[in-house]
């Protein structure tokens, strides 16, 4: 099923996730730094992990002519049948970086 992308994605983005918020727990001293140790630093790399969050969710799969296609990127034909593929390119191309993942499916290549 590649339905499952969606699944997939938000399992990598809860992971990536919960590693910052157990990086945020150490001390400079437990990574061997002798630099302060600023957690905020992971503050972006939040801020762009709850975006991708909100992408996939934008992204939903609807009801299609064939099949479901994505809620946002379908086209609706003259005779109001939504047409499109699933999972879409954009979910395709959020899911990339995570190729190398045992769970990633050749498939979803865009
Ligand atoms: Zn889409």
């Amino acid at each position: 099923m590649t339905g499952d992308l969606i699944t997939f994605l938000r399992a990598q983005i809860i992971e990536s996730r919960q590693h910052i918020l157990e990086l945020r727990k150490l001390t400079a001293e437990d990574q061997g730094l002798t630099e302060p140790w600023t957690p905020e630093g992971f503050d972006p790399v939040m801020v762009d992990l709850d975006a991708k969050q909100q992408i996939i969710d934008l992204h939903e799969p609807i009801e299609g002519e064939w099949g479901p296609v994505c809620a946002v990127c379908h086209t609706t034909g003259a005779d109001g049948d939504r047409k499109g593929e699933y999972p879409c390119t954009t979910l395709r191309l959020l899911a990339l970086p995570y190729a190398d993942h045992p769970a990633y499916r050749q498939e979803w290549k865009p």
